[in-house]
């Protein structure tokens, strides 16, 4: 096709221009998420005649769009949520970034947006990761919020392929989300608004899917809850929770077996990096210990069951931002299931494995692959 002889992202093309004017630098323990920036930006542009232009890394700056650009109008916007860590060395380390290049380019896919080389996105981000390594604190919990976004830049109000696209990458230095320890959240059970459904783009990290979340959220929190626990169909399947996917632990019934179970990827269901390396770390170290993982469907019914008889032995969610995420109770048609964690507790004992191992492979303290040295 056409489109492939267009000249792909060229990470060797890269200019800098360094700011004239450098930030001070917050204090670590003062960082509230996405609310400071670092002094650059990453910027590339795209457009159907000339493929992808050089890549720059320039001073963070305001957009200029025209007020009839396609992304105000259609939302002709995907993202990608992602951390740089600084290790004992030093060093600036990605984790799993191959993971997040293969979601962001299905996103762009989905909305007619130009799609790119991984390896070479990889190189550019890494580089800007670098220079902004001031900004990323030393201490355990602390990173660099990672936000490559890609818009459709055309300046037409007629529906259609964005003939232009602007793909860029800001940065935002972030604290550990629970600063004093795991903090067990409870959730309403939502059925009357629905996050994805079949044949959607649930599975995609599009803007446009998130703006609709926020009133759910909002009369949860209304209520006392402080996240959603989306469900979908008649079934009342659990699907994710807030913006993580969802883990439960249960004892079955029968067997007596331990299964450690969150939602298969069937469309409905965002591609977590953090969800596959929770069940890649299950099949490694709890398999062998006699643990069954599954990626199944289950429903609200089988959790409220497994709660009355006592086999409900904890329940998180699992996403960038915080890791893991403990649920204490849902709220579910009136009745409150509550998810194994007894009054004085705050996590349960898988949720915290999995912190401890992730954080040791993100922190570069545990040599494995998904860490990615910059
Ligand atoms: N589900 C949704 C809807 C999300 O927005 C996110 C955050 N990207 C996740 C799950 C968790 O994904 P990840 O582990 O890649 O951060």
């Amino acid at each position: 096709s056409q489109a492939s002889q267009l000249p792909g992202l060229d990470a060797s093309k890269l200019s800098i221009t360094k700011t004239q004017k450098p930030k001070a630098l917050q204090k670590p323990e003062e960082l509230v998420f996405g609310k400071e920036f670092t002094d650059h930006m990453l910027a590339i542009e795209w457009n159907q005649e000339q493929g992808w232009l050089e890549p720059k890394i320039m001073p963070y700056q305001n957009l200029s769009l025209d007020p009839a650009t396609c992304v105000l109008h259609y939302a002709f916007e995907c993202f990608e949520g992602m951390k740089a860590y600084k290790d004992k060395n030093g060093r600036v380390r990605l984790f799993r970034p191959k993971k997040n290049m293969e979601r962001f380019n299905k996103s762009s896919a989905r909305i007619a947006l130009p799609t790119f080389d991984s390896e070479s996105l990889i190189e550019l981000i890494s580089k800007f990761a670098q220079l902004e390594s001031r900004f990323i604190p030393d201490q355990r919990g602390y990173s660099l919020y990672l936000r490559p976004t890609m818009i459709g830049t055309q300046k037409t109000l007629g529906v259609g392929t964005p003939g232009s696209a602007l793909l860029f990458v800001i940065a935002s230095p972030v604290g550990p989300y629970y600063p004093t320890g795991f903090k067990a959240v409870s959730l309403e059970a939502t059925d009357y608004a629905v996050r994805a459904w079949p044949g959607g783009v649930g599975d995609k990290k599009l803007g446009a899917n998130y703006a609709p979340c926020i009133v759910p959220q909002q009369e949860a929190a209304s209520r006392g809850f402080q996240q959603n626990l989306w469900l979908f169909g008649e079934e009342e399947y659990v699907t994710e929770v807030g913006t993580m996917n969802m883990f439960v632990a249960i004892k079955d019934k029968a067997t007596g077996q331990n299964e450690l179970i969150t939602a298969p990827l069937d469309g409905t269901i965002l591609e977590g990096v953090t969800r596959d390396s929770i069940l890649g770390l299950a099949r490694e170290h709890l398999a062998p210990a006699g643990w069954k993982i599954s990626e199944r469907k289950y429903t609200m019914q089988e959790l409220y069951d497994a709660d009355q008889d006592g086999r409900l032995l904890e329940a998180f969610g699992a996403g960038t931002a915080a890791i893991v995420s403990p649920v204490r109770k849902i709220s579910w048609k009136g009745k409150m299931v509550n998810c194994g964690l007894k009054e004085t507790e705050e996590s349960g004992e898988i949720a915290l494995k999995m912190k401890d191992w992730i954080e040791k492979i993100q922190y570069g303290d545990l040599e494995h692959e998904w860490s990615y040295v910059t």
